[in-house]
């Protein structure tokens, strides 16, 4: 179907963190943050290879001490020696300025620095850290995501924004107010940065909130007023479906008006839960938004009282899990192949129709029809599977396809 319903990407300044390019018309990059102790540079080091093998272009890790500091080289190399060459984002706060002076190291090991200027100091100090970052940047040539967030909002520019709108002659409402005062934030640090001697292809901007409706309104707002690269996120998600759904409902908004560059899905991991979930879901909101393509999507039926057991939910799963695994040897070997669509249906209702739209799909059988599963391969029936081994030999139909 035709998309030019949508709106085209909006243009923006690229910006290149080492070989990955964010905006400028590039695709737009998955990234996430680690949860480890960034002193622990073995844990820290494993969870980055963790998010980068699940598809995470760029990985943020917190630089809060200088023994986090004094670990990132360390870090780095551990990485390389694994053939990760993933870019590592740190992520600093009040004594960021001192971190990146006292370890230079650290600093040329990084590929880009986050700086929250709600959290780098107040009044003069304030202005002299963030000059201090800014610096650094400029000397290593990094790039530099000014990351501005709602729940840390330099109280002297809110208050001032505050100030500004009671005494104007057309008042706003509160929420339009702290709106405002993010993206003054924002671009007033950018604008600091450039004058200090940063290049605008280096400077990318993220203005988080965690409400859908405010993070939408703040990023419309902030993409009239600038070209500089977005980072889409919705702060404080939270956990399982709602952080899920929250942040694909805000994002995917923004994504289809041709807004955001990079985003990264912060999501409340369950106990014991794999961190790399944040990546897949920010995959899977690109690719079912017809942005990019990463791994062939399995469509499956919500199943119904035609189905007399849970045995087509389960071959979804396993085939959806199978072709993420194979996807690491597939990509380098298949071109295209992240395009590829299957289908997994419950019974003959609705399964010949969906599974004749993808490239391979399978209709099993529901209650009461006869034990036999066909498939059909672009559109044409191929074989009808029976026995026992149908997920088995299903595989294999899904490798040859990826093969020829
Ligand atoms: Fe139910 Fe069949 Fe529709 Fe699946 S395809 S939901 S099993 S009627």
């Amino acid at each position: 179907m035709s998309d030019n319903t949508f709106p085209q990407r909006r243009n923006s300044v690229g910006v290149r963190v080492d070989d990955i390019k964010i905006g400028g018309g590039a695709p737009v990059v998955v990234q996430s943050m680690t949860n480890t102790d960034t002193e622990n540079e073995v844990a820290t080091a494993v969870q980055v290879a963790q998010l980068a093998r699940a598809g995470s272009e760029l990985v943020r890790i917190t630089v809060n001490t200088a023994a986090a500091a004094q670990a990132v080289p360390g870090i780095r190399s551990r990485l390389d020696d694994m053939g990760l060459d993933v870019p590592l984002i740190g992520d600093f706060h009040f004594n960021g300025h001192k971190l990146v002076t006292d370890f230079p190291d650290c600093a040329k090991a990084l590929a880009k620095y986050r700086i929250n200027p709600g959290n780098v100091g107040h009044g003069r100090k304030r202005d002299e850290q963030f000059s201090i970052l800014i610096e650094t940047a400029c000397k290593y040539n990094k790039p530099v995501r000014i990351g501005v967030n709602w729940g840390s909002l330099d109280p002297e520019l809110l208050a001032r924004v505050m100030d500004e709108n009671a005494r104007s002659s057309d008042p706003k409402d509160a929420a339009h107010v702290m709106r405002e005062a993010l993206i003054t934030s924002a671009l007033e640090s950018a604008a600091r940065a450039e004058e200090i001697g940063l290049g605008r292809d280096r400077i990318i901007l993220s203005c988080k909130v965690s409400g859908v409706r405010d993070l939408i309104s703040v990023y419309r707002d902030l993409a009239a007023q600038c070209d500089y690269a977005l980072h889409l996120g919705l702060t404080e998600a939270g956990m399982g479906s709602k952080g899920i759904v929250a942040s694909t409902a805000a994002l995917s908004v923004l994504l289809l008006e041709g807004i955001g560059d990079t985003i990264r899905i912060s999501l409340t991991p369950e106990p014991g839960g794999d961190r790399s979930r944040e990546v897949i879901v920010a995959q899977e909101i690109l690719q079912t938004t017809g942005l990019r393509a990463f791994v062939p999507l399995v469509a499956a039926c919500p199943g119904c009282g035609r189905t007399t057991s849970t045995y087509f939910q389960e071959l979804a799963e396993s085939i959806q899990g199978y072709v993420r695994s194979q996807m690491l040897v597939w990509r380098e070997e298949y071109d295209g192949v992240e395009n590829m669509t299957l289908a997994v249906m419950g019974c003959v209702v609705n399964g010949p129709g969906e599974s004749k739209h993808a490239n391979i799909g399978i209709s099993l059988p529901g209650s009461g029809e006869r034990p036999v599963a066909p498939v059909y391969v672009d559109g044409q029936k191929s074989v009808t599977l029976k026995g026992d081994n149908i997920a088995g030999e299903f595989r294999q139909i899904v490798d040859e396809y990826v093969q020829t």
